[in-house]
């Protein structure tokens, strides 16, 4: 069967694949510790699942707005003004059905084939997928285990060129953890001032932060009219499920992405809509407590993995990921690389990680090895999937 010659240009997020073999490991009666997919093992607080009940009973079924209902608008504009210390109103609002979708819509917005587009590498494998299924370049900006996966920012100033039309930042970040300080935002907020770049600026885990405030780059002065702030409710609220995101931009583009919903999906979930106003305005302790439990579960992990011959982790200081080097690891296995590793503790240990190569490839000049785990998951996983782990790599 013929279909269009634009697919082969997409990729995916391995992590669904890992999941499926997960799944069918299980099927098998296999006993698998899962660590490999993105999402909180909490469930969604009553009070926000009560507001979407109320908003069904009272039938908020039908139609809304392309981009969102304005009371809706209105509440995140007001939670982004106050967080990010920013003027945004409901124009600026684009309501989606969660994050990615704006990821999605703002790549479409703004590349002609041939603009180029930096993104973090290793990083969420949607921007380089959707870069390239535009036939925009996807240039790598490496992240560096050395600067807890920061960047060199001489390194990013020589990427830019004249047809660099988007930088792609990810803070806190997937898949390393890694938060992005005061003066990169700064030093990228330069550079994309000063070469008329936009900014699209993830940060879904912002609320997932253990150590210092949040820092975002729409705050610096000259980079609200340029920067594309994605967030949404899928890790803060633990609501992956209901796929409730947003975008906020000037407002030109704004419109744009509210027609690209138009052409795609129409609007988002009516009833949604209304859980994700209780989830901002209502009370904030489960998030908190959700956060203090992500801390424990980081510190524990972070021990564990420090305790394992071959394996070196730094602590990272945002999201639910930690992104250990399993260089050593690899060579006493005889391994070639973090593929292997993952389906080797999958296949003959029962545990799922993700391989560094499920986030971009390597980098030019890239010789350490690594892995990426997911501890959105209970303690009791993280002690079994950790011995399990030590196991395999220390026989
Ligand atoms: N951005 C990053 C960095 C992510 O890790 C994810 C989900 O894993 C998303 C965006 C998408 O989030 P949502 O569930 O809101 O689409």
């Amino acid at each position: 069967m013929e279909f269009a010659e634009r697919l082969k240009k997409l990729g995916s997020e391995n992590a669904f694949n890992v999941l499926g073999n997960v799944m069918e490991l299980r099927e098998q009666g296999r006993d698998i510790v899962s660590f490999c997919i993105g999402e909180p093992d909490f469930n969604t607080p009553e009070n926000i699942k009560k507001a979407a009940f109320d908003a069904l009973n009272k039938n908020m079924t039908h139609y809304g707005p392309c981009g969102g209902l304005p009371v809706f608008k209105r509440t995140i504009a007001d939670y982004i003004s106050r967080t990010r210390k920013v003027n945004v109103d409901e124009k600026n609002v684009c309501i989606s059905a969660g994050a990615k979708a704006i990821i999605y819509y703002t790549i479409h917005a703004l590349l002609n084939p041939g603009d180029e587009a930096i993104y973090p590498n290793p990083g969420y494998p949607t921007y380089e997928s959707v870069i390239n299924f535009v036939e925009g370049r996807a240039v790598p900006l490496p992240l560096l285990e050395s600067k807890e996966f920061s960047f060199d920012v001489n390194t990013l100033k020589k990427l830019v060129t004249k047809k660099t039309k988007l930088i792609i930042i990810n803070t806190p970040q997937n898949p390393t953890g890694g938060v992005l300080s005061k003066e990169d935002l700064n030093a990228i907020a330069d550079i994309a001032i000063s070469n008329n770049i936009f900014v699209l600026s993830d940060e879904i885990y912002s609320r997932i932060l253990y150590e210092d405030e949040f820092n975002s780059i729409i705050s610096i002065p000259g980079m609200a009219q340029r920067t594309i702030l994605v967030d949404g409710f899928s890790k803060a609220y633990a609501m992956t499920g209901w796929r409730l995101g947003f975008g906020i931009a000037n407002k030109e583009l704004t419109g744009e992405l509210a027609n690209l919903e138009n052409n795609c999906v129409a609007c988002t979930t009516t009833f949604n809509q209304f859980a994700g106003i209780e989830a901002l305005t209502g009370p904030q302790d489960s998030v908190d407590a959700m956060v203090r439990e992500y801390k424990d579960r980081r510190d524990l992990i972070v021990d564990l993995l420090n305790d394992i011959k071959g394996i070196s982790c730094l602590k990272p200081k945002g999201s639910f990921y930690v992104f250990p080097n399993v260089t050593k690891a690899c060579r006493n296995l005889g391994l070639k690389d973090s593929e292997e590793l993952q389906d080797y503790l999958l296949y003959d240990h029962g545990v799922a990680v993700l391989a560094r190569t499920s986030f971009g490839e390597k980098n030019k000049d890239e010789t350490e090895e690594y892995i990426r785990i997911s501890y959105a998951t209970s303690k009791e996983n993280i002690r079994e999937g950790l011995k399990r782990i030590k196991k395999a790599v220390e026989k």
